[in-house]
C-alpha cells in the first residue's frame, strides 16, 4: 500500500493525494495549484497517475485548489465515481464554471493581443484553456453525492464515511478503511481543510476518535486568529461611521462562504436596528449563485443558522439588500450616494470591484473593508500594505479612501484550533502527514505535534511516494 503526495505538500494549493491499495486506486480531492506563474504552470503537468485508473475521487470541498483539475482528470479518461457531498457538488459546479470561463475568456484576449503585434518581444503569455463548459458539465456526471455521517462499503476492502469539516457549506473530512495486501484493515483519515469553530452559519468541525494514517492541513499551523466578536465590532463601528458621513462602503470578496458569512452579519446588524437604512450591493455573479446554493441547504447550517430560519428570518436577506446580477444592474450603483458594495474578486484581482475601486478610491470620505487573506502580488495585498499609488484598467489613482484590514474572518482552523482536533485522536496514529502548509508553516508544526502528542509525524515533499 502506498500514498502519493501529488499537490499541497510543503505548499498550500493544487490538494491531490493517490492512494494505492493494491486492490484499488483511490484520489483524494484534484484541485489546481494557484499563485504565480511557476507555480500554476504545474496544473499543466501530466498527473503521475494514469487517470483512466482510478476507482474513486474523494472530494473534500469545493474551493478551486481542490476540485480545479477535476475536468482534466476526466478528459484523460477517468471513468470512477467522485464522492461529495450535494452542497460540494453544487458549488464545484459553479466554481468550475466560473473558471472555464476565465481561461476562455483570457485566451482570447492573448489571441487578440498577440495577432495586432510582431511576434516574439512580449513575455506576456497566457496557456490555451484547460478545459471548457462542456467539460465541466460532462464532469458533473461523474458525482455521486452521500450525507455526513454513514458508514459506507464501496467494495470488498474499501469503505468511507463523511464528516462535517466545519470549513465551507459542505466540506468534509473522509475517514477511509482499505485491507492491505495482508488482508489487514487500516484507516486513513484525510483532514481535508478544517474550519474555525464558532464561525457563521455552518456547524463546528467534527472530531473523529481514531485513524492509523492521517492527513492533515497546516494552512495556519504558526497562528492564531484575532477574535471572532472583536472582529465584527469593528466592522459594525466602520459601517456606522461611514453610513454617518454618506460615504459608500466598498467589500472585496470572496464568493463562496465569505460573501455568505459577511451577509449573515449585516442581516443581524439591521434586524437590530444597528444601521442606518442605506442599500447594500451583492455586485458578484459568482456570490449570487453561491448564496442560492446557501439557502437551498438549511440542513447543513449550525442550530443559530437554523433558528434564524424557524423565526422566518432568511439569514442571506434583507430589505437593504439588491443582489445585481448583470452589467446594467453593477452600473447603476453608481448613482447610490452612501452605500455597502460588495463585489468579487476577494483580492480585487479582476471582476467587478475593480470598476468600484476606480470610481471611489480618490474620496478620502469613502472606505475600503478587508475581510479576507490578501496574497502577495495582488492588488489588495498593495491596498493592505498602504501603497498610495495603484493602477486599474491602465489608470493611475492615488488612494485617498480609508482602508481597513479585519482579521478575524477565517473559513479556516487556527494552530489551536488544529492541535485540538488532532488531539481528538489520541495516541492512535501511526503516522500524521502534514501537508496543505507553507513549508515552514508544515515543518514547525509537525515538530510541534510530535512532540505535543508523541506521535510519527511527516511533512511530504511534492511528488514524494510513500510506502506504508
Ligand atoms: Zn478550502
Amino acid at each position: 500500500m502506498k500514498i502519493q503526495f501529488c499537490g499541497a505538500a510543503r505548499t498550500v494549493t493544487g490538494s491531490c493525494y493517490f492512494l494505492d491499495t493494491g486492490k484499488y486506486k483511490l484520489l483524494v480531492d484534484c484541485g489546481a495549484f494557484q499563485g504565480p506563474y511557476e507555480v500554476e504552470k504545474l496544473n499543466r503537468e501530466k498527473f503521475p497517475f494514469d487517470p483512466a485508473e482510478i476507482d474513486y475521487v474523494f472530494l473534500t470541498h469545493s474551493h478551486f485548489d481542490h476540485c480545479g483539475r477535476l475536468p482534466v482528470l476526466i478528459k484523460q479518461g477517468f471513468k470512477g465515481k467522485i464522492i461529495a457531498t450535494q452542497p460540494t457538488r453544487d458549488i464545484a459546479q459553479v466554481i468550475l464554471l466560473d473558471s472555464a470561463r476565465i481561461q476562455e475568456e483570457d485566451y482570447r484576449r492573448y489571441k487578440e493581443r498577440a495577432a495586432k503585434r510582431d511576434s516574439g518581444d512580449d513575455d506576456y503569455f497566457v496557456p490555451k484553456p484547460m478545459y471548457h463548459k462542456d467539460d465541466v458539465n460532462r464532469t458533473m456526471e461523474f458525482f455521486k453525492v452521500y450525507a455526513y455521517g454513514e458508514s459506507l462499503e464501496l467494495g470488498d476492502g474499501l469503505e468511507f464515511r463523511m464528516r462535517d469539516a466545519g470549513h465551507i457549506l459542505g466540506s468534509a473530512s473522509f475517514e477511509l478503511w482499505v485491507k492491505n495486501a495482508e488482508g489487514r484493515a487500516r484507516k486513513f483519515l484525510f483532514s481535508g481543510d478544517l474550519g474555525q469553530p464558532g464561525q457563521r452559519i455552518i456547524r463546528d468541525p467534527d472530531m473523529v476518535r481514531e485513524a492509523d494514517y492521517v492527513v492533515v492541513e497546516s494552512t495556519y499551523g504558526n497562528r492564531l486568529h484575532k477574535s471572532k466578536d472583536d472582529t465584527v465590532l469593528e466592522l459594525l463601528t466602520i459601517l456606522q461611521g461611514a453610513a454617518k458621513s454618506k460615504s459608500k462602503v466598498i467589500i472585496p470578496t470572496f464568493a463562496v462562504e465569505r460573501a455568505q458569512e459577511i451577509l449573515y452579519e449585516l442581516n443581524l446588524f439591521y434586524e437590530k436596528g444597528l444601521l442606518d437604512k442605506n442599500p447594500v450591493f451583492l455586485d458578484s455573479p459568482m456570490a449570487i449563485e453561491a448564496t442560492k446554493i446557501f439557502r437551498q441547504y438549511p440542513t447543513f447550517y449550525d442550530e443559530d443558522a437554523k433558528r434564524l430560519i424557524e423565526k422566518g428570518d432568511d439569514p442571506f436577506g434583507f430589505p437593504e439588500l439588491q443582489f445585481t446580477p448583470t452589467v446594467d444592474d453593477s452600473k447603476r450603483i453608481v448613482d447610490a450616494p452612501a452605500a455597502i458594495i460588495m463585489a468579487g474578486s476577494g483580492m480585487c484581482t479582476g471582476g467587478r470591484v475593480l470598476h468600484h475601486l476606480k470610481n471611489n478610491i480618490e474620496d478620502s470620505n469613502n472606505h475600503v473593508v478587508f475581510v479576507g487573506y490578501q496574497v502577495k502580488g495582488t492588488l489588495g495585498r498593495r491596498l493592505v500594505d498602504r501603497e498610495k499609488t495603484i493602477r486599474i484598467h491602465r489608470k493611475n489613482l492615488t488612494v485617498r479612501a480609508q482602508v481597513h484590514t479585519l482579521g478575524g474572518f477565517s473559513a479556516h482552523a487556527d494552530e489551536r484550533d488544529l492541535r485540538y482536533w488532532l488531539r481528538g485522536l489520541g495516541h492512535s496514529p501511526r503516522t500524521i502527514f502534514v501537508t496543505h502548509g507553507e513549508e515552514q508553516t508544515a515543518l514547525g508544526f509537525a515538530a510541534n505535534i510530535r512532540e505535543e502528542l508523541r506521535v510519527d509525524t511527516y511533512v511530504p515533499n511534492l511528488g514524494e511516494v510513500v510506502e506504508l
